[in-house]
């Protein structure tokens, strides 16, 4: 395994008096496809927004490519968020929607071009940058979401149940190919999904969470042939 794109230690988060994420300590590689899966409520979103940096943790430490980052905000980090709520710009164009981020980060112009069009043909959307989001489908505004975090190239990209508001059919196909994207830019994905057959067909590695903890991390083949745990067989709904 290469070197760590991210690692956790000791991590808790607490709001108010209860405590959500109790202890995690995680190592993901660089160009790894990782999924935090487990049920509604087990801290993996709390899990993800501390490593984006939108919450701070209530104890332990988080490294991003060996720097302590724990204190550090969001825009201080090398990640870039997709959320299942992916807001675009309805008045810009679609190619403008992936430029944008590189406007606010004072790219040249001409440069934001060539780099947007090369993120929108890595996400299979040649030819249509000159549309607005309104005349794209579901799938395709999902799509557009992650050219606008793949063009700024961070080092790791942060999925919060990217698929969860689509249908059965499109979210079938966009696994498939999420997961060809990521292969080709080789940019480390963190992916939370409570959908554990989701998490099975897509990840390299799965840590499977239960009532803010990790109960256990491993290959998709380790966690359903050797589940660690009786909640990790009824979880991924094996029996031995
Ligand atoms: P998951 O992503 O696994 O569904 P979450 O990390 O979203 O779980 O939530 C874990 C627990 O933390 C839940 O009980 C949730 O209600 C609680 N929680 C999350 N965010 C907040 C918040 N900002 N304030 C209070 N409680 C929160």
């Amino acid at each position: 395994m290469g070197s760590n794109a991210i690692r956790l230690q000791g991590v808790r988060k607490s709001f108010g008096q209860t405590e959500v994420v109790s202890g995690v300590d995680l190592r993901i590689a660089d160009g790894e496809f990782f999924s935090l899966l487990g049920p509604s409520g087990s801290g993996k979103t709390t899990v993800l927004r501390m490593i984006a940096g939108f919450e701070e943790p209530t104890g332990g430490v988080i490294e991003l490519a060996g720097q302590d980052v724990t204190r550090r905000a969001p825009f201080e980090r090398d990640v870039h968020t997709v959320f299942q709520d992916y807001a675009l710009f309805p008045h810009m164009t679609v190619l403008e929607n992936v430029a944008y981020g590189l406007k606010v980060r004072k790219v040249a112009k001409a440069e934001r071009l060539v780099r947007a069009r090369k993120a929108l043909a890595e996400v299979r959307l040649d030819g249509f940058g000159d549309r607005r989001p309104a005349q794209l489908s579901g799938g395709q505004r999902q799509r557009v979401a992650l050219a606008r975090a793949l063009v700024g190239r961070p080092r790791v990209l942060l999925l919060d149940e990217p698929l969860g508001a689509l249908d059965l059919k499109l979210r079938e196909q966009m696994q498939t190919e999420l997961k060809a994207i990521q292969r080709e830019v080789g940019i480390t994905f963190v992916f939370v999904t409570h959908d554990q057959e989701e998490a099975l067909t897509m990840s390299d590695r799965i840590a499977v969470f239960h009532q803010g903890r990790i109960e256990q991390v491993g290959t998709p083949a380790e966690i359903y042939e050797r589940p660690a745990t009786p909640f990790v067989a009824s979880f991924v709904g094996t029996s031995n």
